[in-house]
């Protein structure tokens, strides 16, 4: 039966909010191990947790993939790599099949320089026309952001996580060699991770900030005193910094003696978002990989800094899974609050879709972004492009269905939560 609404939604470019791609230097570094194990993006971690507490095999789960991969082929994850491989080789993702996916991968990007792989993968089979990515390179390694190593059309977000839960002197030693700038006090260390900033920015590469510390602390800050800061710094420095090669003293401070330091520099950052207009990208919710404190990371605990930072925009990832609800309330209640579905449709697609069904129903949707993969390798959009789009289009067509919206108001949806408000959200006009 025709559908003029999924029509619509498969064939509208995407903004992605969110990835992870390497740089074509890495990528071409990488070449000759690209098998059929590269297609499974997040799906790894479902093998780890099909093979349950004392996994048969300890943790090498690779050795046990054709064992696993039946109980995982059936979750988000699991069908994100089965729709990938049926789309760019029309091959079961099975084990039989892994010898000609691999083969056929190959054959794929044998003749194709990294950009053109890129550009086939990203551009020509995910129909994605926008990338803001947070490439975990090293953000003061400017030389790893050149124009001639990522595609023209992905921008970057600017990322140092460590820098909100730091214990000893690691993170700081980094910044000092990448700045120049010597970190001899807490006001060298903010300038420092200024001259940071100002590099990324003058280097053309600033369209974000990333805030990914949920994987290293709770999300929620307060707002310590310069004083109480200095003094974590002067213990902090005082007690890791290397000195000569020989570390001093046992070399770490405790997260709550620190927390001080990591939340001053917090604040720090979101001025500068504030005085330029920086949007500001907070991962929130579920975690990657296993064993993650997950309570520390719904995005409710950073209630005070909307309040505070009223005019700095924050994109809220992962919808902030399973708190998804909880979301819609926060996006709904704080102007500044825009809730992003990158990865979660591969995470979790049924609460994706009741996610994005009760959003559209309590936050205007020019706020919401539909779209992100969150993957490392090119291929892996493929398949989280095209879950992403049958989810959307599942949602709008029942509000259709429903009398909600008229055709014409969901095409108008769907154009924008996928492409324009992300356009919007970076002011992105040319490549
Ligand atoms: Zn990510």
């Amino acid at each position: 039966m025709p559908n003029a609404i999924r029509d619509f939604v498969m064939q509208q470019p995407l903004f992605c909010s969110h990835n992870h791609h390497v740089s074509f230097k890495e990528f071409d570094a990488g070449r000759a191990g690209y098998d059929h194990t590269t297609l499974l993006g997040y799906a790894d971690a479902d093998l780890r947790t099909a093979a349950g507490a004392r996994p048969p095999g300890g943790e090498e789960w690779l050795a046990h993939l054709d064992a696993c991969w039946p109980k995982v082929r059936t979750t988000g994850y699991g069908r994100a790599v089965a729709l990938a491989c049926r789309e760019l080789f029309d091959l079961d993702y099975s084990p039989e099949n892994f010898g000609a996916i691999t083969r056929a991968l190959q054959a794929a990007i044998a003749d194709k320089s990294a950009a053109e792989v890129f550009d086939y993968f990203v551009r020509e089979k995910s129909g994605t026309k926008w990338v803001l990515s947070d490439a975990k390179l090293d953000v003061t390694d400017l030389a790893a952001y050149a124009e001639d190593l990522h595609p023209s059309y992905y921008r970057f977000a600017w990322r140092r996580d460590d820098l909100f839960y730091p214990t000893d002197f690691a993170a700081f030693a980094s910044l000092e060699q990448g700045t120049g700038v010597a970190i001899l006090s807490l006001d060298r260390l903010v300038d420092a991770i200024n001259a940071s900033i100002d590099g990324f920015k003058g280097a053309g590469r600033l369209q974000a900030f990333k805030i990914g510390m949920a994987y290293g602390r709770e999300l929620a800050v307060v707002d310590p005193t310069r004083h109480e800061a200095e003094l974590a710094f002067n213990r902090l420095r005082s007690r890791t910094r290397p000195n000569d090669g020989i570390q001093q003293d046992s070399g770490r401070v405790n997260a709550r003696e620190a927390r001080p330091l990591g939340d001053y520099l917090f604040h720090r950052v979101m001025e500068r978002a504030h005085d330029e207009d920086i949007p500001v990208q907070v991962h929130t919710g579920y975690l990657w990989g296993h064993w993650g404190s997950l309570m520390g990371t719904k995005a409710s605990l950073l209630l005070p800094i909307f309040e505070k930072y009223r005019r700095v925009r924050f994109d809220l990832m992962h919808a902030s899974w399973p708190w998804t609800s909880e979301l819609g309330a926060v996006a709904k209640n704080y102007p500044n609050v825009y809730p992003d579905l990158c990865w979660a449709w591969a995470m979790n697609p049924a609460a994706s879709e009741r996610a994005l069904s009760e959003w559209l129903d309590a936050v205007p949707f020019n706020k919401i972004f539909g779209y992100g993969a969150d993957t490392s390798h090119p291929w892996c959009d493929v398949g989280y492009a095209l879950q992403a789009r049958l989810g959307i289009a599942r949602v709008l067509d029942q509000k259709i269905e429903g009398g909600y919206f008229s055709p014409a108001a969901a095409e108008e949806v769907a154009a924008a939560i996928m492409l324009r408000n992300g356009e919007e959200f970076l002011d992105l006009t040319s490549e």
